[in-house]
């Protein structure tokens, strides 16, 4: 072995770490939907909720819970007992939708068709699906359904599902829409009036998680020559406290969570700074009031802070447009689809859950991949019995024809006696076969969440929600500093995915 030098060692700092996508472990890589070279990135952009900012998210959604709670009784005329209930945080996952007219809670598959759905905490039967969703195609953007498509709106689904059962125990008709209205109304307040958020900033700890790589992997972009800008819907007083814990001091050279970013934009009201034409307001960082800067904001300073703001000006004021920006978001709708459909911006979605998808589908390798032979062998036998059936209708139609002859008839009887038999046999092979399927599927299923599974995956297939995920994101990953161990010159590439003729 070769003793390494002091000069190796000054070599190897000043080329720093050199990481190989193989090194980096499954939970912590960056996935990759659409080729991109991160040398061609001259800006980037972060989201901080859910994004630079990670939640605990079991301790949030507690306090959301209690708060919204709190409201629902004082303000909306809901009795003391709800508050007694157990709300199960299991009873949502990101991508769920509810259906307010009905009162259920149901996921989607990839072709938006209703994959499993629950009233309250009762599962619907295939039949009760069928005729509440199958009938004829329902119309997603219809007022009728709420989409929980941020981590925020957990608590929301988990809120409807447990006062729905409730509802349904009460004297009179259910008012299945007025209580998620109610709900929504009384969290969106919540996040408004400072309720929550006075709660979390007094005891940053309990809510946000401290990531200490975080510094380190903006730091590598820094050091790599791309510019840093922050632009987050929260306002500014929220924004400082939450920077100033998740990085002031992490890195000698970056004394304030300001010296990271060239741009803060604070207000950011996105999707609105996607596709409106809001105005840049300047703040002041101490009264957080609009500074007065005589007409238009005309530059983007590093030193001074704005509020709200559309992309239009932006790219106008920074002359950086297109694919030289990649912004990193958590929210498909806010963050990363607008961005897709109407610009040219890059995207990287920061998906918390993917760590524990990834940790559940390692532990449970070896069953997924029985699951996958043995719905290989089914679907093979379900072939083998389509082709013996084929066949016994052949020697039914020529035991039908006058034509044949009496010898012929006693072999084909023979024959077909055997087939019905055969068939009888593989049928009810396939069926155990079947609920082997079904009860490993079930099992697998569970491991992620009891009551619906990946957040990414339905059936056999991707959720609405996983395939959205492919669609708009470029890149996704669990967190941001996941991009640390990366080169800031890797070209990211998507791997080659064959379509079912190709398999
Ligand atoms: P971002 O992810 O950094 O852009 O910020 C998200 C902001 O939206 C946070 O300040 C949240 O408190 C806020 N937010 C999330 N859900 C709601 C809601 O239902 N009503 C109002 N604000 C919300
Ligand atoms: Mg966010």
């Amino acid at each position: 072995m070769v003793a390494t030098t002091d000069v190796d060692q000054q070599l190897g700092a000043l080329l720093g770490e050199t990481t190989t996508e193989i090194d980096v472990p499954r939970k912590n890589r960056v996935f990759c939907n659409r080729n991109m070279r991160m040398d061609s990135i001259e800006v980037i952009g972060f989201d901080m909720d859910y994004t630079l900012a990670l939640y605990h998210q079991d301790r949030l959604e507690r306090l959301s819970i209690e708060l919204t709670l709190g409201k629902l009784i004082d303000k909306h005329g809901y009795p003391e007992q709800i508050r007694d209930i157990h709300y199960d945080p299991r009873w949502a996952i990101r991508g769920v939708m509810v259906d307010r007219q009905l009162g259920n809670v149901f996921k989607l598959d990839r072709h938006s068709f209703v994959g499993r759905c629950y009233h309250g905490f009762r599962e619907l039967t295939h039949d009760e699906r069928k005729a509440a969703y199958r009938n004829e195609k329902i119309n997603l953007s219809n007022d009728r359904f709420e989409w929980i498509d941020t981590l925020f709106g957990l608590p929301e689904a988990v809120m409807y599902t447990t006062l729905v059962d409730w509802a349904d125990r009460q004297t009179g008709t259910p008012a299945y829409d007025k209580l998620f209205g109610d709900i929504r109304t009384a969290i969106d307040e919540a996040h408004r009036d400072d309720t929550l958020k006075s709660v979390i900033k007094a005891d940053l700890p309990s809510y946000i998680v401290k990531d200490p790589l975080l510094g380190e992997a903006l730091h590598k972009f820094r050091s790599s020559g791309k510019k840093l800008f922050l632009l987050t819907n929260s306002l500014y007083d929220y924004t400082a406290v939450v920077m100033s814990y998740l990085l002031d001091g992490e890195r000698k050279a970056y004394p304030s969570w300001r010296n990271y970013f060239d741009i803060v934009i604070v207000g950011g009201a996105k999707p609105a700074f996607f596709n409106e034409l809001r105005p840049f307001v300047q703040i002041d960082p101490q009264t957080y009031q609009p500074i007065s800067t005589n007409g238009e904001i005309k530059h983007l300073s590093r030193d001074k802070i704005y509020q709200g703001g559309n992309v239009v000006a932006f790219e106008q004021m920074t002359g950086i447009k297109g694919e030289q920006v990649l912004y990193i978001g958590d929210h498909i709708y806010g963050d990363i689809l607008r961005l897709r459909k109407q610009h040219m911006w890059r995207t990287a979605m920061v998906l918390q859950e993917l760590e524990r998808e990834i940790s559940v589908s390692d532990r449970l390798e070896a069953q997924i991949q029985d699951l996958e032979l043995l719905d290989r062998r089914h679907r093979n036998l379900e072939s083998e019995i389509d082709y013996q059936s084929l066949r016994l209708k052949k020697i039914h139609r020529l035991l039908e024809e006058p034509t044949t002859n009496a010898s012929l008839r006693v072999r084909l009887e023979e024959e077909r006696k055997m087939m019905r038999a055969s068939i009888d046999a593989l049928r009810d092979r396939a069926n155990l076969m079947d609920a082997e399927v079904d009860s490993l599927e079930a099992r697998i299923d569970r491991a992620y969440n009891s009551h619906w599974g990946s957040c990414l995956r339905e059936g056999n297939e991707n959720s609405r929600f996983g395939e959205q995920v492919n669609d708009y994101a470029d890149l996704y990953t669990s967190r941001v500093s996941n991009f640390g161990p990366y080169s800031p010159l890797r070209y990211f590439r998507a791997p080659r995915r064959p379509m079912p003729h190709e398999i």
